[in-house]
């Protein structure tokens, strides 16, 4: 079993708004109460596309797989899938949870 570490975000005390980014006010209502929140590291694929063609500092990375995340406090994040074997297998629901924080591209995520 791999250490998993957490992941953070912000969430809103206005409008529970959660969100994995780090602002300085709510992006859904501007509202400057926000907390740092932990977010949980497991999620579930929203949606996804492979990318073959990367560019700037994603160019050496293609082809890689590019979710949407939903985490289960439905925290919608994009993210990179990392050791994915078979993208024919990849589906829309599949369970993946947090890997690693990259700060060019932030979260990637696995299965
Ligand atoms: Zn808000």
């Amino acid at each position: 079993m791999n250490t998993i570490e957490t992941f953070s975000g912000i969430h809103c005390k206005q409008c529970d708004f959660k969100v994995a980014e780090y602002t300085s006010v709510c992006p859904s209502c501007g509202n400057e109460g926000i907390e740092k929140v932990d977010l949980k590291p497991n999620g579930i694929i929203h949606s996804f596309t492979v990318v073959h063609v990367g560019f700037g500092h994603m160019a050496n990375r293609a082809p890689y797989v590019l979710a949407i995340v939903q985490t289960e406090e439905n925290v919608k994040l994009t993210t990179v899938i990392e050791d994915v074997t078979n993208f024919e297998e990849i589906k829309i629901g599949d369970k993946v949870q947090f890997k690693t924080w990259d700060p060019n591209i932030g979260p990637i995520f696995q299965y």
